[in-house]
């Protein structure tokens, strides 16, 4: 029985065994046939992601890019919520609908000229040099040779030149620089065709291009080779040197503020909070420390020589398979509201000016069509490039926007490259943003929060965020966007090639109303127009021909748009980062892009890193003074500080007002002008002709000789005595200017409206004394031709007495020839 019951025992132990084992088994079979079903889905939803990116690119199409925005007050128009507008939410929007500015006004705001047609000068952009094509050939025997300590031999690095060239640098002890051109890699995609003539090298620049140590280049091949094995995983984990070994140079910034008062608060959720009072102290820190001259001693510096090699860029984008692909928005497309809805998106659509209801019902991690150019994927950039702090300033930022532009940086991110997230609230109101924030980020180690606890603006909010950034770079974002695949690599590289230049993503347009994420039109660059208005114009099609220009290459801007670019922190700081001066937001993207060009530095836009932007046709948060005022007087602190003669444009195109200090209070500008010269930055003058040739930026309105119709004489000043002489273009007391500024001007004096017995008395010009001037019109209107004195009562206008012995003023009449005087050439058409 014994034997029974323990056979059974052995039986049921066999039995027991077979059955565990066969449950395992059924289980593995599960468990492999539900990772097979996850991998269909995964690929499925990768095709429909792939798909319906492609069918974005077809569609959503964008002829002309967006800008972060028209700047003048005066030009701008409020797109806001209207009735018209909210009716057009599909995704059939055009793109004037997203402009901030409507296309008419566009046209208005170039004068005659449409903005295509700002380039009609094109051709006399110079071809910046390129590498030969024999150069380009030759297989590279570039050696990296460090040097021992105290060996007096020399040490080779490789660089590249602002062309793009490559060339190699022999140091030796005695710090004396010799550059050999050398090629460049050619699988290496490079700034090959620059768009303007590279800045010829001056006095205050060191003729030294930035190192970039490659890993033993040796060949072709060997990059190549380098770039296929590398995989995603091996370049994440790779550890990021400090490319800049000269930080002693420059005092960290983050730590004056510490000292000086930025209390990190509530460790638990990283929020750190500027107190009251301490914003003072912040604002010290944030002025320039400025202990290197830019574009002088920042080359000087030791460098270290790091063995980097070279890999595609990521295209990491944990959106790829969304968890939900049908939901609102998915893949950046455009989303319909039903009507019934539109009441409840009118009524939020103040909240941030553009479709807020929608964009709540959007996942704040979808992804968006990849819309880079082709070639970017294969693009190649070093392993060790830079890494970043993503500075978000916001002030009533609505929560899923904000959300996602985090989110966006989060998820297309390398996290190697992604020091932190830093969000300055700007004293926002709403309680969302508060401890609802605090804790929503919580979750995110990479993410900070600073709050300043006063309104600072756009501007200052920006260098409270750079003053605590740990990053070697910069990167400012607007708190509305979406960072697309790839983006980030691309402007680290462009840092890490040479610190001076600031590369900007290119911006693209997340629709204000159907949300959607729209493609926009490639070869664009940022330019301004008078009275420094910002836009977008075209790289002229002969121009990308002539110069071979790929849709993938850098292109070099006279202007950022300022809401996105990365800038090596250093740098930043020697230029002085922002002029703390400038108030809430307006005119910082003139400032900093006039003084990156200036003193040495570059702007470009990288084709390969884009961001979506929502473009708002109105701010949707106060100032804390008059808006108009507010931006006038920024733009009035740049003028002075940067556009030296050319000042007078600025004001002459629409800001007359603010000439004369009663009108305006520009503040203190010492700091700037002493920044200026102490970088030994190079003049307007300059930056027109070998950054902007295609401006049109005459010094004068109209000069020549001043012919009257009626007497047909011209004007002459001859001892201090303005009287009427035959015309003779040679003689110059018959040279007269009329500037900007509306004076009547020879040489030193300018003609003022007062008249003593049967002349006019003189005065030396200056700009700011408006009582001097006269009001000039085109032929074309009503008052063509006439002088008219605006500072007298009833504006008189100027006559010549009939025998040709007199001047007076009269009572204006249109058609007295006698009222009409023509300059022998005019360089502006439109007067006011
Ligand atoms: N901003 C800020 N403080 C201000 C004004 C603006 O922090 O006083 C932020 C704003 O929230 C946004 C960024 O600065 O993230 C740029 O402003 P905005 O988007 O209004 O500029 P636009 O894109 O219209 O030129
Ligand atoms: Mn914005």
């Amino acid at each position: 029985m014994m034997k029974v019951r323990r056979y059974l025992r052995g039986s049921g132990r066999v039995l027991g065994f077979v059955f565990i084992a066969s449950v395992v088994w059924l289980l593995l079979d599960m468990a492999a046939l539900r990772i097979s079903l996850n991998d269909q889905t995964g690929q499925l939803l990768k095709e429909q992601v792939i798909k319906e990116r492609h069918l974005f690119k077809q569609q959503s199409r964008v002829t002309q890019q967006m800008r972060r925005g028209f700047k003048h007050p005066v030009q701008r128009i409020d797109l806001a919520a209207t009735e018209t507008e909210l009716g057009l939410l599909n995704s059939s929007n055009k793109l004037s609908h997203v402009y901030r500015q409507g296309g008419k006004k566009q046209e208005q705001m170039f004068g005659d000229k449409k903005v295509n047609s700002v380039l009609h000068k094109g051709d006399s952009l110079t071809k910046a040099d390129k590498p030969k094509a024999s150069e380009q050939k030759e297989e590279g025997a570039l050696k990296i040779v460090t040097p021992k300590q105290g060996d007096p031999a020399k040490k080779k690095a490789v660089n590249w030149d602002l062309n793009g060239q490559k060339v190699e640098q022999v140091h030796n002890d005695s710090n004396k620089v010799e550059a050999i051109k050398t090629k460049v890699p050619p699988v290496v995609q490079e700034n090959k065709n620059a768009l303007f003539p590279t800045p010829k090298k001056g006095p205050g620049q060191n003729e030294n291009a930035v190192e970039i140590p490659l890993h033993k280049a040796d060949s072709k091949k060997k990059i190549k080779d380098e770039a296929e094995s590398m995989t995603e995983t091996k370049a994440s984990q790779h550890k990021v040197e400090d490319s800049h070994p000269s930080k002693a140079t420059l005092e960290p910034p983050h730590k004056d503020v510490k000292d000086k008062g930025v209390k990190p608060k509530a460790e638990d959720n990283k929020v750190e909070t500027f107190a009251k009072g301490d914003l003072n102290a912040v604002e010290e820190t944030l002025k320039p420390t400025i202990k290197v001259q830019a574009g002088k001693d920042f080359k000087k510096e030791p460098k270290v020589v790091k063995k980097s090699g070279l890999h595609k860029v990521l295209s990491m984008d944990v959106t790829n398979a969304p968890r939900d692909a049908h939901a609102v928005g998915q893949f950046g497309q455009a989303a319909n509201v039903a009507s019934a809805e539109n009441v409840e998106v009118r009524k939020r659509w103040d909240e941030g000016h553009f479709n807020v209801y929608l964009s709540d019902q959007i996942p704040v991690d979808r992804a968006i069509p990849d819309t880079r150019p082709d070639t970017c994927v294969k693009n190649l950039v070093h392993n060790d490039l830079p890494s970043t702090s993503v500075i978000f300033c916001f002030v009533d930022e609505v929560w899923s926007t904000l959300l996602r532009s985090v989110h966006s940086v989060l998820n297309r991110s390398p996290p190697h490259l992604l020091t932190e997230i830093i969000l300055v609230d700007d004293f926002s109101t709403r309680d969302y943003l508060k401890e609802k924030l605090d804790k929503y980020m919580s979750k995110f180690p990479k993410v900070r929060i600073i709050r300043l606890n006063e309104r600072q603006g756009l501007i200052r909010a920006r260098l409270a965020g750079a003053a605590v950034a740990k990053g070697e770079v910069l990167t400012f974002l607007d708190s509305h966007v979406e960072c697309n695949v790839g983006w980030l690599e691309p402007l680290l590289e462009r840092v890490y090639q040479d610190p001076r230049k600031v590369p900007c993503p290119v911006i693209e347009v997340i629709n204000d109303k159907d949300m959607s994420y729209m493609f926009v039109d490639n070869f664009q660059r940022g330019i301004f127009k008078w009275p420094l208005v910002f836009g977008w114009s075209p790289v002229p099609e002969d121009y990308i021909k002539k110069n071979n220009m790929t849709e993938s290459d850098p292109i070099r801007c006279p202007v950022m748009a300022g809401g996105l670019f990365s800038i090596d922190k250093k740098y930043f700081y020697e230029l002085g980062a922002y002029d703390p001066g400038l108030d809430v937001w307006g005119g910082e993207n003139m400032e900093i892009s006039f003084k990156i060009w200036m003193c040495g530095g570059e702007i470009e836009i990288i084709p390969c890193s884009r961001v979506g932007h929502i473009f708002r046709g109105k701010n949707p948060y106060k100032f804390p003074k008059d808006r108009q005022k507010t931006v006038e007087r920024n733009l009035a602190r740049v003028a002075e500080v940067w556009l030296d003669e050319y000042k007078d444009l600025f004001y002459g195109h629409g800001y007359h007002h603010l000439l004369g200090k009663k009108f305006i209070d520009v503040g203190n500008l010492t700091d700037q002008i002493e920044l200026r010269k102490k970088l030994q930055c190079k003049s307007f003058k300059w930056y027109l002709d070998n950054v902007y040739p295609d401006m049109d930026a005459p010094l004068v309105k109209a000069d020549g000789l001043v012919f009257n119709r009626g007497l047909r004489k011209c004007l002459s000043l001859q001892k201090n005595t303005l009287l009427f002489e035959t015309c003779d273009l040679s003689k110059r007391s018959q040279h007269f200017n009329y500037t900007w500024t509306r004076h009547i001007q020879h040489q030193d004096l300018c003609i003022a409206p007062h008249y003593k017995g049967n002349g006019f008395t003189l005065q030396p010009c200056e700009s700011t004394k408006s009582e001097l001037s006269w009001v000039h019109r085109s032929s074309k209107t009503a008052m063509g031709e006439h002088l008219i004195a605006k500072s007298v009562a009833l504006h008189m206008c100027l006559e010549a007495g009939p025998k040709g012995d007199t001047f007076h003023l009269n009572s204006c009449d249109s058609s007295n020839s006698f009222q009409k005087w023509q300059f022998t050439h005019y360089y502006a058409q439109w007067f006011d």
